[in-house]
């Protein structure tokens, strides 16, 4: 049997990256999913498109979020689709690394709104579909919440703030069969840190010389660490934050 069969799942932020390769993985692993995105329609039908053609069930759904009438759009045509929830990813992210003289307003709320706030809507609808059989709750998160790194202050603080969220909703959801955990990658190479100008950086270089692994993390390093969360196999897994980086050290 597969792991996630029987499982409906939403993953934000799937038309790209890290999401894309969860949705996939997911998918592959039996699970029906509601592969959500904000602008990128194209990317995600594609997504789509690569579940169905290897059998699967998908399907895409626009939604912003960090705007709480998109987002609760987002679970009402899910439980309209599958007419439940089991799992939710929340992954959807946007990093700025600036200097901190930098940081304006606009780029301080935009990185929390989306980081933080779309991942705290994202939870609240969850936890209204999973009902009362319980349900799993997996948040992106990043090294740079343990390991901050120079011009990452905001970035960083954003994804600190959701591995406290994390451990404080494993205890606030006691009793009601929802785990929750935080995966936090190491550098991956995806759509996002290609156009961020990580990937063929010195920076990216200094990150691979302190990973004992030697290499970029790929998307589907995370996404098999998230079908291991999602699934039965990590069961007493809960309120916990898990580095998948390759053990990266020393930064
Ligand atoms: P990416 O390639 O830039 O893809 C980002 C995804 O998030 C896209 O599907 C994008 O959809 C979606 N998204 C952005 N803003 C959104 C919003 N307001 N509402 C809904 N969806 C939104 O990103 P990635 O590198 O895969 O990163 C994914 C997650 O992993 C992020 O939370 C990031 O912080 C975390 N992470 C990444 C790395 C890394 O090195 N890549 C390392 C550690 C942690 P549209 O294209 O439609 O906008």
């Amino acid at each position: 049997m597969k792991k996630l069969e029987n499982k409906v799942a939403l993953v934000t932020g799937a038309s790209k990256g890290i999401g894309a390769s969860i949705a996939k993985y997911f998918a592959a692993e039996g699970a029906k999913v509601i592969v959500n995105y904000a602008s990128s329609k194209t990317d995600a039908e594609k997504v789509v498109k690569a579940i169905t053609d290897n059998g699967g069930t998908a399907v895409a759904v626009q939604a912003d979020v960090s705007i709480q009438t998109d987002v609760i759009k987002l679970f009402d045509e899910a439980k309209n689709t599958f007419g439940t929830l089991d799992i939710l990813v929340n992954n959807a992210g946007i990093y700025n690394y600036q200097p901190v003289e930098e940081v304006s307003a606009e780029t301080f709320n935009q990185q929390f709104s989306i980081n933080v706030l779309g991942s705290v809507f994202a939870i609240q609808s969850a936890v209204k579909l999973f009902g009362e059989k319980g349900g799993n709750i997996i948040n992106i998160s990043s090294g740079a919440s343990n390991t901050p790194l120079p011009t990452g202050s905001v970035y960083s603080a954003t994804k600190a703030a959701l591995d406290t969220i994390t451990i404080a909703l494993s205890k606030e959801f006691a009793g009601r069969n929802i785990r929750i955990n935080s995966i936090l990658p190491g550098v991956v190479e995806t759509e996002g840190s290609h156009s961020a100008g990580f990937i063929g950086s010195e920076f990216e270089a200094k990150l691979v010389a302190n990973t004992p692994l030697g290499r970029t993390g790929q998307p589907e390093d995370i996404a098999k660490a998230a079908v291991f969360l999602a699934s039965d196999d990590a069961g007493w897994i809960n309120g916990e934050k898990i580095s998948v980086s390759g053990g990266i050290y020393g930064l």
